[in-house]
C-alpha cells in the first residue's frame, strides 16, 4: 500500500494527468511525459460524473488495464475517481494506489455512506474533494464517514464551489471554506485542485500560485497530450510541458517560515487578501437587502432614515466593538459609511426621479 503522507515529504506533491483516461495511447503517452517531467503521482478520470447526459461519461472498466500499464512502464503512482461501490471493487481489484471522491459525491452522504462500507476492511488512501456546495460540515461529514469506516490514509482535495452567478472561473474557489477545513482537520492534508477551479487553462497559474501562497500541501491538475481535442475538460487541460513551465514559474514558500520573512509577509498577506474579499462579498449582499428595504418603506410610506432604529444600532456597534478590542472611532465611521450608501440605496427607490 502507498504511504500517503510519504508522498507528501517533497512539498507541494503535483498530482497530474488527463481530465480521462480516452484510449490506451494518450494514457500510456501523457504519463509518460510526466514522468519524465519527474511528476511522481499520475490521475485519469475512469468514470466521470457528467453534469448532463449525452457527453463522453469515462471508458469504463476497459481503461482500468491502461492504469496498470503507467504504473508497470512509468513507475507512477495511480489514482482515479470513485463514485459507488462498483467502481471502488473494479478500482481496487486493478490495482490503483489511491482513490478520490468526486464534489458531487461528497456532496451526498447516502453515496458516501455506501462507499465507505464498502471501503471497510480495504487499505488504500482516499481523497475527498470538498461537495460542490460550500459546506464545511458536509465535507467534513464525507471524511468521517470513511474514518469510521476505519479509513486511516485520508487527503482533502479543494476544487471549488458551483455558484449561480456568472463568474470569472468555472468554480469559485472561495478560500475560506479550505481554510476553515484546515483549520478543523490540521491532520488531513490539504490539495488544491486548480483545474475545476479554472475551468480555462489562462487562469490556472494565479489560482495555482494563490492555493501556494495559502500553504496547500500539494495540486492536483489535469494534463494531456493533446488538451485541445480532449474529451472531456478541454478548455482547462495543459500539455505535460505546459504543466511543467508553469510550475517552474510558481513561487513555492516553505512550510514554516523562520522568524520574520518576506514569505511570511506574502503568506500574511493572501489570507488579508481572502478577508478582503468576503468583507466585499458581505458589502454586495448586504446592499442588495437594502433594496428590498426600499421596495417594502416605499410601499409602505414609510420615511427613508428611522432614527431610532439607526441609534440602537449604532449603540450596539459601540458595544460590539469594545467586547472585540476594535476602536470605536473605527467601527463608527465604516458603518456611518455603510449606514449612508444604504440609505442612497433605498432613497433611489423612494424617489427613482431624484
Ligand atoms: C475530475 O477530477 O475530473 C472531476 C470530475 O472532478 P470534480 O469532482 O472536482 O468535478
Ligand atoms: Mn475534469
Amino acid at each position: 500500500m502507498i504511504d500517503l503522507n510519504s508522498l507528501f515529504d517533497k512539498r507541494p506533491l503535483i498530482i497530474a494527468g488527463p481530465c480521462s483516461a480516452e484510449t490506451e495511447e494518450q494514457t500510456i503517452e501523457t504519463a509518460r511525459q510526466l514522468a519524465a517531467n519527474g511528476i511522481k503521482v499520475f490521475r485519469a478520470g475512469i468514470w466521470k460524473p457528467r453534469t448532463r447526459p449525452g457527453n463522453f461519461e469515462g471508458i469504463g472498466t476497459v481503461g482500468l488495464p491502461w492504469m496498470q500499464r503507467v504504473k508497470e512502464e512509468t513507475g507512477m503512482v495511480t489514482s482515479t475517481e470513485v463514485a459507488n461501490t462498483h467502481h471502488v471493487e473494479e478500482a481496487v481489484n486493478a490495482g490503483i494506489d489511491i482513490i478520490w471522491i468526486g464534489a458531487r459525491t461528497s456532496a451526498n452522504p447516502f453515496a458516501m455512506q455506501e462507499i465507505a462500507d464498502c471501503l471497510k476492511g480495504v487499505e488504500i488512501p482516499v481523497l475527498v474533494k470538498n461537495p460542490v456546495n460550500p459546506d464545511v460540515d458536509l465535507w467534513l461529514g464525507a471524511v468521517e464517514r470513511l474514518q469510521d469506516a476505519g479509513i486511516k490514509q485520508i487527503g482533502l482535495i479543494h476544487r471549488g464551489f458551483s455558484s449561480y452567478e456568472k463568474i470569472l472561473y468555472r468554480n469559485a474557489p472561495l478560500w475560506q471554506i479550505p481554510i476553515e477545513m484546515k483549520r478543523r482537520r490540521p491532520d488531513l492534508h490539504l490539495i488544491c485542485d486548480p483545474s475545476h477551479i479554472a475551468g480555462k487553462r489562462e487562469y490556472l497559474f494565479e489560482i495555482a500560485q494563490k492555493a501556494l501562497d495559502l500553504n496547500v500541501d500539494g495540486l492536483m491538475i489535469e494534463s494531456h497530450i493533446n488538451p485541445d481535442k480532449a474529451w472531456s475538460d478541454a478548455k482547462q487541460q495543459l500539455t505535460p510541458a505546459a504543466l511543467q513551465e508553469m510550475l517552474g514559474n510558481l513561487i513555492i514558500r516553505d512550510i514554516m517560515p523562520q522568524g520574520i520573512s518576506p514569505k511570511l509577509l506574502d503568506e500574511l498577506r493572501a489570507k488579508i487578501d481572502v478577508i478582503d474579499d468576503l468583507l466585499i462579498d458581505l458589502l454586495k449582499k448586504r446592499m442588495s437587502i437594502s433594496e428590498g428595504i426600499g421596495r417594502y418603506k416605499k410601499e409602505n410610506k414609510m420615511a427613508v432614515l428611522q432614527p431610532a432604529r439607526w441609534d440602537s444600532l449604532l449603540n450596539k456597534y459601540m458595544m460590539m466593538a469594545g467586547e472585540n478590542s476594535l476602536s470605536r472611532e473605527l467601527i463608527t465611521k465604516i458603518f456611518q459609511a455603510i449606514h449612508q450608501e444604504s440609505i442612497n440605496i433605498q432613497d433611489k427607490i423612494i424617489n427613482p426621479k431624484k
